[in-house]
């Protein structure tokens, strides 16, 4: 999606990305390492030109299809929470989307696995994300609730999309020691979980409410 129009905004970009990090700095994002890969990632070349110019605000945009790219906060707290524990080997990202937060993960772990259930923006992510030379990322067109057993176990898995529970698939799928990251509840009553499998069991941490499109079942 790199155009004319996208290289006017290119020179302005850094300056709003800036003003960007110092709202996810007062909003308590604290991991050096988040904030620095978000300063660099071009966030409006993932989403319509015609939505260019609104790409730093803190907000969720429209990327066709009924699907949203998460808010910059959502994108750096997510990603926060993933990397608490130690930096994963390896990422099971389930809802590629536009990318963007492909890009931020691919661009802190040796590899993602990305699993999107629409064709279209699937294709659409690829070609933003190789076009940002992030190559230490795998593709699946598929119902990522049932994960990505070919490369499973994973040290990290993050969900961008909410389902009423946490897929039990999923949850096989994580390394010991590893985390997950997922929206969990219907509409409107959604909260961020961390869950994490230790020696023994599945802990569950509640983060904080958030809103996302619901985890759909099958692909197209
Ligand atoms: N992280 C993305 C979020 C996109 S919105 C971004 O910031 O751009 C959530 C995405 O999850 C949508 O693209 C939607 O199509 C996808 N999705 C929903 N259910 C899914 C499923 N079961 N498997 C894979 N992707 C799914």
């Amino acid at each position: 999606m790199t155009t004319a129009s996208h290289l006017g905004i290119g020179m302005t970009s850094q300056r709003t990305r800036n003003r960007m990090i110092a709202r996810l700095r007062e909003q308590k994002i604290r991991n050096t390492q988040v904030l620095d890969v978000m300063s660099r990632i071009p966030r409006h070349l993932f989403v319509d030109e015609a939505l260019a110019s609104r790409a730093y605000e803190d907000t969720s945009l429209p990327i066709g299809l009924s699907q949203t790219i998460s808010q910059p906060y959502v994108v750096a707290r997510m990603t926060e929470l993933v990397l608490e524990n130690g930096t994963p080997r390896n990422v099971l990202e389930v809802g590629t989307g536009s990318g963007y937060q492909t890009a931020v993960l691919a661009s802190l772990v040796p590899h993602v696995y990305t699993v999107e259930r629409l064709g279209q923006l699937q294709q659409r992510a690829r070609h933003c994300l190789q076009d940002q030379n992030l190559h230490n990322i795998d593709y699946l067109h598929s119902d990522g609730g049932w994960g990505w057993s070919d490369y499973a176990p994973f040290d990290a898995i993050l969900v961008t999309a909410a389902p009423e529970e946490i897929p039990e698939s999923l949850l096989k799928q994580m390394a010991p020691g590893g985390v997950m990251v997922i929206p969990v509840g219907p509409k409107q009553e959604q909260e961020l979980m961390k869950v994490t499998l230790t020696k023994h069991a599945y802990e569950v941490d509640s983060i904080e409410p958030v809103v996302f499109v619901p985890l759909l079942n099958g692909s197209q």
